[in-house]
């Protein structure tokens, strides 16, 4: 291993890299962080996390992201605040590059997360974390007794309608055709719920603020070109998430999703030392605390993993040196 070989690089600035990063601090990995130039990952753009366990009276979402780092930064991670722009695991050790800036690890873990699709409107972005969110398990209990929009056309727009009516007044379920891709049963579930009403086939023109939080929202009726406002203190976009992994699908096995793959029970990829943990991996849970477990799985897999090679290269050494 030369000097600049790290043991452990780490990808991936959100729960999960933030987990691998503490726990191979306190294996002495001495782990580097390259956490994204917007490090924090999805909980940048939540408010309030009330789910979270051992934070009994909530916290905000960007400051548990500051939390974790620092946790980890304590046992000696550190910090490369910048994109990862390509990685070579063909050959060992493997290579990953900043810019023009070339590192090199004898592992590395891949936690670089999902994003939530967004509508792509100005408003969306600026009312993200009040009023718009990307994640109903997470917001809905904010809006008890409020009405709110959900767009989407699929499981996941259906699931978060019918999760929402246990807490809003009223739920408007917006989507651009008249055909669901959403399952028959859940589409079924959601049309026999009384607070929810399906607008179809529309699409959200903007989100109106009233005092910098969501108040209304702008509909289009794609039938009819005819735009008229309703109120609403939610809208829940739910149009599907993106694993971040287009710099890895020609080198680590991945789903027809891009998300990628690990061997069953363990965050190993096909690629021997190369682990993968979070979102990236995880198109279920999608929780905080579930990118975490597996964040710390990965730091584990890669601490053991590390540890064997080095005894197979020792037991090599001491055969060389008898032989
Ligand atoms: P999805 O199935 O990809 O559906 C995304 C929906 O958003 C589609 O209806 C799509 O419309 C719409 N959409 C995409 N981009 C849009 C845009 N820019 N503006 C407006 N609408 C847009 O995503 P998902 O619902 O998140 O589900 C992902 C996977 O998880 C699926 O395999 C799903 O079955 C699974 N899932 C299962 C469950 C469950 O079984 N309980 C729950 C959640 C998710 P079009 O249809 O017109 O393309």
């Amino acid at each position: 291993m030369n000097a600049e070989t790290r043991e452990l690089i780490i990808i991936g600035g959100g729960p999960a890299g933030y987990t691998a990063a503490l726990y191979a601090a306190r294996a002495n990995l001495e782990p580097l962080v390259i956490e994204g130039f917007a490090w924090g990952g999805q909980l940048m753009i939540t408010s309030d996390v009330e789910n979270y366990p051992g934070y009994a009276d909530g916290i905000m979402g960007p400051a548990m992201m500051q939390d974790f780092r620092r946790q980890a930064e304590r046992f000696g991670a550190e910090f490369l605040t910048d994109d990862v722009t390509k990685v070579d695991f063909s050959e060992h050790p493997f290579r990953v590059w900043v810019g023009e800036q070339e590192l090199a690890a004898e592992s590395v873990i891949v936690a670089t997360g999902a994003s939530a699709r967004q509508l792509g409107l100005e408003s969306e972005r600026l009312l993200q974390g009040r009023g718009v969110s990307y994640c109903a398990v997470c917001d809905a209990a904010f809006f008890r007794e409020k009405e709110v929009v959900v767009v989407g056309g699929g499981d996941s727009a259906m699931e978060e309608a019918i999760f929402l009516t246990k807490f809003a007044t009223k739920v408007t379920l917006v989507h651009r055709r008249n055909e669901f891709r959403a399952s028959q049963i859940m589409i079924d579930r959601a049309r026999a719920n009384g607070k929810i009403e399906f607008v179809t086939p529309a699409t959200v023109d903007e989100v109106v603020a009233d005092n910098g939080q969501t108040a209304a929202v702008r509909l289009r009726d794609l039938d009819t070109d005819e735009v008229r406002e309703i109120p609403a203190q939610g809208l829940f976009v739910a149009i599907g998430h993106d694993p971040n992994t287009k710099l890895f699908l020609d080198q680590l096995d991945h789903d027809a999703a891009g998300y990628l793959l690990t061997k069953p029970g363990s965050t190993e990829t096909n690629v021997e030392g190369v682990f993968a943990a979070g979102d990236v991996v995880d198109h279920t849970y999608r929780q905080a605390v579930t990118a975490a477990g597996s964040g710390a799985m990965s730091a584990l897999d890669a601490e053991r993993w590390l540890a064997a090679r080095e005894g197979h290269a020792a037991t090599a050494l001491a055969a060389e040196r008898t032989g």
